[in-house]
């Protein structure tokens, strides 16, 4: 397999041993499909544009991103305690907007 690298367009280019050329983004900017905090599924773009700017989904940057902007950006995250807890709180909100 040879590889070419392109910085200049952040591009790699590879020959895969099928023959055939591989193209690709430098940095391939794959959002997960649960979200690391919460593990909730990843559904639409807002949980994807959170993810490119928080690496969360976008209920975790409501609950804890906004309300704690500059210690998220100093590395800290959320007791998994209080995740669980915030998503029982949520979960109940539902259920109980389906009973009434
Ligand atoms: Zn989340």
């Amino acid at each position: 397999m040879t590889n070419n690298i392109n910085n200049e367009n952040e591009i790699i280019t590879y020959m895969h041993s099928d023959g055939f050329y591989v193209i690709r983004p430098k940095q391939l900017n794959i959002i997960p499909i649960e979200c690391p905090i919460c593990t909730r599924m990843m559904s639409d773009a807002d949980d994807a544009a959170a993810y490119r700017k928080h690496e969360c989904c976008h209920d975790c940057m409501i609950s804890w991103v906004e309300p704690n902007l500059e210690k998220w950006n100093s590395g800290c995250r959320p007791l998994q305690s209080d995740v669980v807890a915030k998503r029982v709180d949520l979960t109940s909100r539902i259920i109980d907007q389906f009973l009434i």
